[in-house]
């Protein structure tokens, strides 16, 4: 499988992989196809996943810009569409409380601002008629551990308390008789506006109006040097120059290797994995109690999270593989599963009939950055930290509105590069030490 780390492309117009929503979700609506010959542009986008389709689609819409889209593969190829479709009020992995010792409550609630309006922003897109199979609002994030409910609670306090979140506290016995009889679940929060819906149908929608609005998407088309004169950006694909004044990277956790020394040692790709079982039969649904289509996730370092689906099966994910190479390895997946069926016993016969994985993006600081430079014209969005379905439609209409050069707020997710990994060639021995203490702090904390 491709590695960000140590691959110069991401591939060239390769399919999309084996996955559920692949599967499900029909013909790819028509795009534009690949690139050839030699083009100027205003404003060229690199990567056709949620946050170049948003940025191309405000910047037509709302700014006029007609943009160039380039992606290597295949619309969504990315982390799009291949997450788990929870859209959630969130993004990063820096909590409020951090934020608020770091910078104060008023810089606190501007980032909670952006991250909300990303669930805005998304609805907005989706009621514009695009049919992605949104299931019934609710977001339960689960305590792993009788203990972990107590800062669950202190967390829905806070929320109430600074946004006047609406957040329900549910007891283990509430959980298990009203939503799943999750055996891993000792109680939980629940916020009443997350939701699942299919995120390649989603992509496919921004695809359709960033299009209608005058954008082009050219697939097939993956950028393979960029250079810069004076006056421009060149941009270099397989069959293509673009002379631009402007480029957007919306390349997140699938940048390659060494593309520009704008990022490189500047994020961390990290797989997360998921899989999809059979469908459940009504036997097996009353046996877990599974009532509810509610997105889930739990307290641990070392996060799993899952839904049920409209069709009855039960998507669940959590960590994968440590590089690309060892990505594809079943391993993965039977713990996951394993994992599924220590929480749902009565699921003791079920199997997986999806498995795959995708490079979210981190960064060091743990919060996503929308950056540009005036003098380069270079503009970014970036280490969403596998937070970012809503997140990127939000990051993608603040890139348009950079490069229609507009206001900011002036947020440390606005206003800051990515910072750079010290001894960034060991990233990979971090995170198998990060591993290792968050199995251990999830075992005995
Ligand atoms: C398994 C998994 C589950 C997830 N679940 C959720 C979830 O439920 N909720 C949530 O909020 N977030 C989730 N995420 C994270 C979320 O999917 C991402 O944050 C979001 O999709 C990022 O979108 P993007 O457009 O910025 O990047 P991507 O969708 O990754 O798009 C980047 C694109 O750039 C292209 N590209 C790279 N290099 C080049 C080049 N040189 N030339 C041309 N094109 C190039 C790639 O091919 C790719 O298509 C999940 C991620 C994964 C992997």
């Amino acid at each position: 499988m491709y590695d960000p780390l140590h691959d110069n492309i991401p591939g060239i117009n390769v399919s999309y992989p084996h996955s559920y929503w692949a599967d499900i979700s029909g013909d790819a609506p028509k795009n534009d196809g690949e690139l050839r010959g030699l083009h100027e542009a205003d404003v060229v986008i690199i990567g056709a996943g949620f946050t170049g389709l948003s940025c191309a689609y405000h910047l037509a819409k709302e700014h006029g810009i007609k943009a160039l889209v380039l992606e290597a593969n295949q619309t969504a190829w990315g982390c799009s569409g291949r997450n788990a479709g929870f859209v959630l009020k969130s993004s990063g992995r820096k909590s409020f409380t951090d934020m608020a010792k770091q910078w104060g409550e008023e810089v606190m609630r501007g980032i909670y601002d952006e991250m909300a309006a990303g669930v805005d922003t998304v609805n907005g897109l989706i009621a514009q008629g695009i049919d992605c199979d949104v299931q019934p609002a609710g977001y339960l994030k689960v305590a792993h551990k009788p203990k972990k409910l107590n800062d669950l609670i202190a967390l829905a306090d806070i929320q109430k308390q600074q946004f006047g979140y609406e957040v329900e506290v549910l007891s283990q016995e509430e959980v298990r008789s009203q939503y799943m009889d999750d055996k891993n679940a000792y109680g939980a929060i629940r916020y009443q506006d997350g939701f699942g819906l299919n995120p390649l149908k989603l992509a496919w929608g921004y695809q359709l109006l960033a299009r209608k609005a005058g954008a082009k998407i050219y697939t097939g088309t993956p950028v393979t040097h960029w250079t810069q004169t004076e006056n421009s950006q060149v941009i270099k694909t397989p069959s293509a120059q673009i002379m631009a004044k402007k480029v957007v990277l919306a390349t997140n956790g699938y940048t390659p290797k060494g593309f520009h020394p704008w990022v490189n040692n500047r994020f961390l790709p990290v797989l997360s994995q998921i899989i999809v079982t059979e469908p459940l039969t009504d036997e097996q649904i009353q046996a877990c109690n599974w009532q509810t289509n509610n997105v889930v996730m739990d307290t641990r370092a070392l996060k799993y999270y899952y839904r049920k689906l409209p069709d009855n099966r039960i998507l669940f994910g959590g960590r994968g593989a440590i590089t690309g190479k060892g990505a594809e390895d079943p391993y993965y997946a039977k713990r996951l599963l394993n994992v599924l069926k220590e929480s749902f016993p009565a699921l003791h016969t079920i199997n997986y009939q999806y498995a795959w994985s995708g490079w979210i993006c981190m960064s060091l600081d743990d919060i996503p950055h929308i950056f540009h430079n005036n003098e380069q014209n270079i503009f970014y969005a970036m280490g969403y930290c596998g937070a970012g379905l809503s997140f990127s439609a939000q990051a993608g209409k603040r890139l348009a509105e950079k490069v229609a050069e507009k206001t900011m707020p002036d947020l440390p997710i606005f206003n800051r590069h990515l910072p750079k990994f010290p001894f960034a060639p060991l990233r990979r021995v971090g995170q198998w030490g990060y591993f290792q203490y968050g199995k251990m702090k999830d075992k005995y904390c």
